[in-house]
């Protein structure tokens, strides 16, 4: 763990989605007390307002390898930042990072800085889909063959959990997201309810839409890159106030247990 400034030692800090008021305190103070600060464009860009005094380092999407080595080779002899958005361990940079470290043999201090992730964040805004076990796939195959991501799908969908989508329609890789749609419907019937959630907790942020399993061609063209879908569980239910649908239940088994 880098101890006081300018203590050589990385910190890896996950940012949350990225309204500033949804990051750590935590993740503040060692943004606050790195010297330099690493990351792509877009996250730096979210946490503007903390970053001034800093040498900042840019770096853009592809580019994790690259940033991941300077990153290592600058926290040899400075407290450095590397942030990265949501969670740094969830499809994030402390992964990367830490093979590239373990690969060079360095031995510097290091902290992770958990955020909120995408999951999370998502779920706050559509009631409760998440109350129990539930799983999280990533539809971009980039790193992961899409047969190991449809293995996956199917894995998930045949115990019948929620199941929470990342990076589900890219330009690159449209038919990724129908694909898993396809998945879920072996399973799950067309009532099940899902949320598509844009742009969570930061700038741009849309209304949730929630339709149901049976329904959601209608709404593809609103899931992209900025998009997380939730997919419900078979035991998940839409969430009514009134007559305004509000979002998802996933009830975890109390309606079992006790009478309310
Ligand atoms: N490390 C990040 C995830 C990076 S993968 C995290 O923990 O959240 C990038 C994908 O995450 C996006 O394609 C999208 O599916 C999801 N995502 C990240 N931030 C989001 C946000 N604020 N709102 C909705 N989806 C988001």
């Amino acid at each position: 763990m880098p101890a006081e400034h300018p203590a050589p030692g990385l910190f890896i800090v996950g940012i949350g989605p990225g309204r500033t008021e949804y990051l750590t305190v935590r993740a503040a103070h060692a943004i606050a007390r790195a010297e330099y600060v690493i990351g792509n464009d877009s996250y730096l860009d979210s946490i503007g307002s903390l970053l001034e005094g800093k040498q900042v380092i840019r770096s853009s999407m592809g580019k994790e390898v690259e940033r991941a080595k300077t990153a290592i080779e600058l926290a040899q002899s400075h407290t450095v930042a590397m942030v990265s958005g949501g969670d740094a361990g969830v499809y994030g940079m402390a992964g990367i990072v830490l093979e590239v470290l373990e690969h060079s043999g360095a031995e510097i201090p290091v902290e992770i800085v958990p955020g909120v992730t995408a999951a999370n964040a998502a779920a706050s805004l559509v009631g409760s889909p998440l109350s129990g076990d539930f799983a999280v796939i990533s539809l971009s195959d980039l790193l992961t063959p899409l047969e190991v991501i449809e293995k996956r799908l199917d894995a998930a969908f045949s115990v019948g959990i929620p199941v929470v989508l990342y990076n589900p329609r890219s330009h690159g890789r449209p038919h990724n997201f129908a694909l898993a749609i396809e998945h879920a419907r072996k399973y799950y019937p067309p009532t099940v309810p899902v949320a598509i959630v844009k742009n969570a907790l930061r700038e741009g942020q849309a209304d949730p839409v929630i339709v149901t399993l049976g329904e959601i061609e209608h709404v593809m063209d609103d899931v992209d890159m900025h998009t997380t879908v939730i997919i419900g569980g078979s035991e998940s239910r839409i969430w009514r106030m009134g007559n305004n649908v509000k979002g998802i239940i996933t009830p975890r088994g109390y309606h079992r247990k006790y009478v309310y």
